[in-house]
């Protein structure tokens, strides 16, 4: 590892200034230590947010839920109000990493992780999203792992957070300070963009910018459903995760969201999926048709071709179980 300075922030204002002089903030270090290890990121200066006033979680005005940006993956899958309330969020959290990661691992820090693209982390291959302009090795190579749903010639890294498919499912808010002090609220699924041309932009966020929190809204009373499909039983990312809320009113399908995971180069979802089901009495043929909208552009790179009809069933499978379960 290179020699870096070290800084631990003492106000969200101290971090933010910090970061943009060119700091990388580090949080629960999980991921970012991994990558500086292995020199992917070489950051001069590292800002410590641990001792910022960002671990609490607390009941908004409007019914909803805001997490603070410190708070634990373990301490948010744990917490009362989640399991209760967002029981999807707490499970997506239960199927990511393991115990000891979930100890360390932050909401900001998830939702701002880089991809697992094995390229990205081999400095001695090319990989656009690290050294711009170098080439995607992973197109014709090893990407078993890698999206098939808003890939470019230029890069086809799924976003590996298990957390970020349930917010995006739950309507999730993400509360930003920037460096001059200006508070902002941006959609989660408009926080990600897609790869593009420039696929070393991830995200909306600029130098400087500061995760304070993420804002649930009041919740929706419906059956939550986290299945995660992924090549053994733990400790592995997602091949391909469903997260779902449905509810059913007189047989027919009254509310339905769905985010998807391992499929996309962001958190996944498609409101015109949910079209097709909204309303709808549940069969075989409906839920093959939102199948056929959710996949409708996806295309396989070889190794991962397979995660095509496997997004279709494990949709499918989600839905039937989702159907019969909340009647
Ligand atoms: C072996 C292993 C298995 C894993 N398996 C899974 C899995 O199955 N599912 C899953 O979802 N995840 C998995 N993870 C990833 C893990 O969840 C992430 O590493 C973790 O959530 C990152 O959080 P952190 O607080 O440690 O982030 P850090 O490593 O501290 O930071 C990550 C990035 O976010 C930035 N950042 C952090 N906080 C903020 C903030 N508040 N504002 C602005 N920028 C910020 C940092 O600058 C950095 O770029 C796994 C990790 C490992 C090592
Ligand atoms: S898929 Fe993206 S991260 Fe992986 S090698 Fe290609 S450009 Fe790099």
């Amino acid at each position: 590892m290179r020699q870096f300075e070290y800084a631990r922030a003492a106000a969200p204002a101290d971090a933010t200034s910090r970061a943009r002089a060119g700091g990388t903030i580090i949080a629960g270090g999980t991921n970012l230590l991994d990558l500086m290890k292995l020199e992917v990121m070489t950051p001069d200066a590292v800002v410590d947010i641990n001792r910022l006033d960002l671990h609490a979680i607390t009941a908004t005005d409007a019914g909803g839920l805001r997490i603070g940006a410190l708070v634990t993956n373990s301490d948010l899958a744990a917490d009362a109000t989640v399991r209760r309330d967002y029981e999807v969020l707490s499970r997506a959290l239960l199927a990511g990493a393991s115990g000891q990661l979930r100890n360390k691992a932050t909401t900001g820090g998830n939702l701002l992780q880089r991809t697992r693209c094995g390229y990205f982390y081999d400095t001695a291959m090319p990989c656009n999203k690290r050294a711009p302009g170098t080439g995607c090795q992973a197109q014709g190579g090893f990407n078993r792992i890698l999206a098939v749903l808003g890939t470019s010639p230029h890069c086809i890294a799924t976003h590996p957070s298990d957390m970020a498919v349930a917010m995006m499912v739950l309507d999730a808010v993400v509360e930003v300070e920037a460096a001059d002090g200006t508070q902002r609220q941006i959609d989660l699924d408009d926080l990600y963009v897609l790869p593009a041309e420039t696929p070393d932009v991830e995200t909306v966020l600029q130098p400087g910018d500061l995760i304070t929190a993420v804002v649930l809204p009041a919740p929706v009373p419906a059956t939550h459903i986290y299945r995660k499909v992924r090549d053994r039983a733990s400790y592995a990312f997602a091949l391909v995760s469903v997260a779902a809320t449905l509810r059913m009113d007189a047989g027919k399908i009254a509310h339905v969201a769905l985010a998807f995971g391992g499929l996309g180069t962001k958190p996944w979802r498609n409101r015109a999926v949910e079209e097709a089901l909204q309303g709808q009495a549940p069969s075989e043929e409906v839920f093959d048709r939102a199948a056929d909208i959710l996949l409708a552009d996806a295309k396989g790179y070889g190794s991962n071709d397979f995660k095509i009809p496997l997004a279709r069933r494990t949709l499918k499978a989600v839905l039937r179980t989702a159907t019969e379960t909340d009647q």
